[in-house]
């Protein structure tokens, strides 16, 4: 029997990684009737406006809000540590009064369902105190997800300190079918210094009492990439990879100014040719590494595409090598990353291996070359290098240093290694399969959407 009409509210953490995505699914949702309200913190949606160049979203098909995030013009949004530290104490007044707002203003059109990913569990709690349904909504891999429900029992045996980093020689597995942890390698290790540590650890430990709360948690994954993470946690709902879903640009959630003339770039180029190099929103280089990877990219003789942030060298200008020529090569500050993904002369991806890129390379069935930085992009790299075999690693030299020679050596490899492709190609076979009508992902965002009408 049908219940009240249903109302999403959805609200990402302020970060790249968690924006896109959830912006990814409410046009799904809304795509099946529902209404949506997508709310972002305020100092955020200046920064998706300002980089989008518009007055405002063009999706008319989702209703935008903000809600003040207190701060000051002394704070930095962009530090995830700042965001962790501040938005707890900010948003949750405001965005009470934001929904209660909605609900008197429109008492046919109560919200009666709220989507927030982990590092938001406070919004768990408004949802129950509001008589809305708490969703939880997971941007990395369910195998992240399966290993953030472990911290309690992991803290129990010892194997993970007070920080939550684990001890020295300590792997975690939680199945045979699913890579292993090792140190700094946990999907909260952002930062080697245990104060800051402790404090990245501190959310998901806190939001997974919260997270109980939620019968529900989308994951941006399908079935087919994660069989054994998906068996392990009953109430995951693989519903992505969602890129393949909204394969357009997702209305204003970049938040630098994206450069499409790389498409055109791109159509002048041999299918399978070009090495798209792109590092997400927060990896930083060194100097010194910036001038590694410019120069293996030289050398590797190959066309290549390069997107390098304003902000990418440790927040000095960016300055190449004297002896680099971009003779072959396109820089952009901002790609249409899944466009150019898709595009066929696209041959392999050095990716930081955020779960976001991670989903957008293996949908596209491009070959990886892996280049982590912290948290789960190790555990991506995992997944990619050896259990689906569709990627290699580059290794660091006895400096720490990514050097232009294992650089050049290993754009060589993926090249001439056609099992990599092969298997590529194969996974973005099954990808694409598990997103149209009668697949997996298909079939438990259905699953989700009846829910949510039938409530
Ligand atoms: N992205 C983009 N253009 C770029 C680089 C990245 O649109 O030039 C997008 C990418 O497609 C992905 C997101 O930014 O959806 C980055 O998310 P991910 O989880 O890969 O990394 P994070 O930025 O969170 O480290």
């Amino acid at each position: 029997m049908a219940g009240k009409k249903p109302h999403v509210l959805a609200v990402p953490f302020p970060g790249q990684g968690h924006v896109k995505p959830l912006m990814r699914l409410c046009r799904q949702i809304a795509k099946h009737g529902i209404k949506v309200t997508f709310v972002n913190a305020e100092s955020i949606h200046h920064k998706l406006l300002s980089a989008s160049q518009k007055q405002q979203d063009e999706d008319d098909s989702i209703v935008m809000e903000t809600v003040p995030d207190g701060f000051t013009s002394e704070d930095d949004p962009n530090n995830p540590f700042t965001l962790l530290e501040t938005l707890p104490k900010t948003m949750p007044q405001n965005l009470t009064d934001l929904i209660q707002r909605i609900n008197t203003s429109s008492p046919n059109e109560k919200v009666t369902c709220l989507i927030a990913d982990i590092s938001f569990s406070w919004i768990f709690e408004i949802a129950d105190k509001m008589g809305a349904e708490p969703v939880g909504f997971w941007t990395p891999s369910i195998a992240s997800l399966a290993l953030t429900f472990h911290i309690p029992k992991l803290l129990e045996q010892g194997n993970l300190n007070i920080n939550g980093s684990l001890e020295n020689g300590v792997i975690i597995s939680l199945s045979n079918e699913i890579p292993s942890w090792r140190k700094d390698e946990l999907p909260w290790s952002f930062s080697s210094d245990p104060e800051i540590g402790k404090v990245f650890f501190e959310t998901p430990k806190r939001g997974i009492k919260d997270a109980s709360k939620a019968n529900w948690w989308l994951c941006n994954s399908c079935h087919e990439l994660e069989p054994a993470a998906t068996q392990l946690l009953p109430n995951a709902l693989p519903i992505g990879p969602l890129n393949l879903l909204d394969s357009n640009n997702v209305g204003s959630t970049n938040f630098f100014s994206e450069d499409s003339s790389c498409l055109r770039w791109l159509d002048t180029q041999p299918d399978g040719s070009v090495v798209y190099v792109s590092f997400g929103s927060t990896g930083v280089f060194s100097q010194q590494q910036l001038d590694e990877l410019a120069l293996g990219l030289e050398l590797s003789g190959r066309a290549f595409l390069w997107v390098v942030r304003p902000d990418l060298v440790n927040g000095s200008p960016v300055v190449y090598p004297p002896e680099f020529g971009t003779g072959l090569g396109k820089i952009v500050e901002w790609a249409p990353q899944n466009r150019v993904l898709s595009h066929p002369s696209i041959g392999c991806f050095v990716s930081h291996c955020g779960w976001n890129s991670t989903t957008e390379g293996v949908a596209n069935g491009v070959p990886f070359l892996c280049w982590p930085y912290f948290a789960d992009q190790f555990h991506n790299e995992r997944y990619i290098c050896e259990r689906w075999e569709i990627g290699l690693k580059i290794d660091f030299d006895e400096e720490g240093i990514r050097s232009r020679y294992e650089i050049k050596n290993k754009i060589d490899m993926i090249f001439s290694d056609n099992k990599l492709k092969e298997n590529a190609l194969k996974l973005k076979e099954m990808c694409g399969k598990s997103v149209v009508d009668g697949g997996t992902s298909w079939n438990n965002l259905k699953k989700f959407i009846d829910h949510l009408y039938r409530r």
